[in-house]
């Protein structure tokens, strides 16, 4: 009797005001309905928080148009076109079936996180083929809502079929951190497929799991070889992206696993090179995360650093306006879209 009167009495949240009995709660328990609210209001703040950060951008890129003016910085690089961009043989499949898997946040973030895909690839030397596989409505909403240019996207097929029905199960290889198989080389006649989901760890050997039953072949990064990292091996999608187009620019698994897996990762890490084994240097490793900030910004997946990023998010926005700002050649965050 106590739970019916109870459950018809409006609550509030964070400004939200709701009843336990409406529909949508429905057999779901008390966290999962608090994890639908804060969904809702991070919906609900988006448009303001949009807005703070176009602001901010804004004011960022003024000054630094300034002191570019004043002779204080240098003027920045010539942008790469994206007609300019150089497509090898490679070709890269992202499974994003995964939507039923990560609530809307996380959504937000698998998207972010292909954006950086592309714009890294843009800037590559040698650009890979990219394959959105199983491309669902949630995640299309997402597109739609925050990067509609990706109608542009060159060397990108948003393919709503999953892969299985496109590709020669042969030639797939599902990377995966839970692999017992190791990349060696990236082969230019194998596909390799990445894992389209941001589930701070929650789905352990979920991609490597649904390979194995379908009979593909699954392989991990060779991490370990090269070093003995302080945490779990599991990285983001775009860090394992731009990993392995460092890796085709410079065959140098090392190099790219320094320039790319971010500062905060590699902290306390060890490096194994020669069979001897010593401290990341702090120095060499700042440098690089420097030169590569965006990469390291999204280190979305394994880590409580999840909700940095969600909070950080907001920095992926600016990309709707990108087409303004490049009229004025002015990058926005080293997001090239
Ligand atoms: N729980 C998820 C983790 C997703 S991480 C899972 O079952 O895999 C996002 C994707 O990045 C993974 O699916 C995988 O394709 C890729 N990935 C992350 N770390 C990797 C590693 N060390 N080696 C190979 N692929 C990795």
């Amino acid at each position: 009797m106590d739970n019916v009167q109870d459950k018809s009495l409006p609550r509030t949240y964070n400004g939200i005001t709701y009843t336990l009995d409406e529909p949508r709660f429905k057999g779901l328990s008390k966290n999962a309905i608090k994890r639908l609210l804060k969904d809702q209001l991070w919906e609900l703040q988006r448009e303001a928080r949009t807005k703070k950060q176009r602001a901010k951008s804004k004011q960022k890129s003024q000054e630094k148009r300034q002191l570019i003016e004043q002779g204080v910085l240098p003027p920045p690089p010539k942008r790469t076109k994206t007609s300019d961009m150089v497509l090898g043989n490679r070709k890269i499949v992202f499974d994003c079936s995964f939507s039923s898997y990560m609530t809307r946040k996380e959504i937000d973030s698998m998207q972010a996180q292909l954006v950086r895909c592309y714009s890294a690839n843009r800037l590559a030397k040698e650009a890979m083929h990219m394959t959105i596989s199983g491309y669902d409505e949630p995640l299309k909403e997402v597109f739609e809502k925050k990067t509609n240019s990706y109608n542009n996207w060159l060397n990108v097929d948003f393919d709503t079929e999953p892969y299985e029905n496109r590709f020669d199960k042969e030639k797939l290889v599902y990377l995966s951190a839970d692999s017992d198989n190791v990349v060696d080389e990236l082969e230019e006649d194998k596909i390799y497929i990445i894992g389209g989901i941001v589930d701070k760890n929650r789905h352990k050997g979920l991609c490597q799991n649904k390979a194995t039953n379908q009979g593909i072949a699954t392989a991990q990064l060779p991490i370990g070889q090269y070093l003995q990292l302080a945490s779990r091996k599991v990285l983001t999608v775009n860090q394992v992206y731009e990993i392995m187009l460092k890796w085709v620019e410079h065959k140098d698994w090392e190099k790219a696993f320094l320039d790319i897996i971010p500062q905060r990762k590699l902290k306390d890490s060890k490096l194994l090179n020669n069979q001897e084994t010593s401290e990341v240097n702090k120095d060499e490793t700042e440098d690089t995360v420097d030169q590569n900030q965006h990469s390291n910004q999204e280190d979305t997946n394994p880590t409580p650093d999840q909700d940095n990023l969600e909070k950080d998010e907001t920095k992926l926005t600016p990309v709707e306006n990108q087409q303004d700002m490049e009229k004025k050649d002015c990058p926005v965050d080293n997001i090239v879209v």
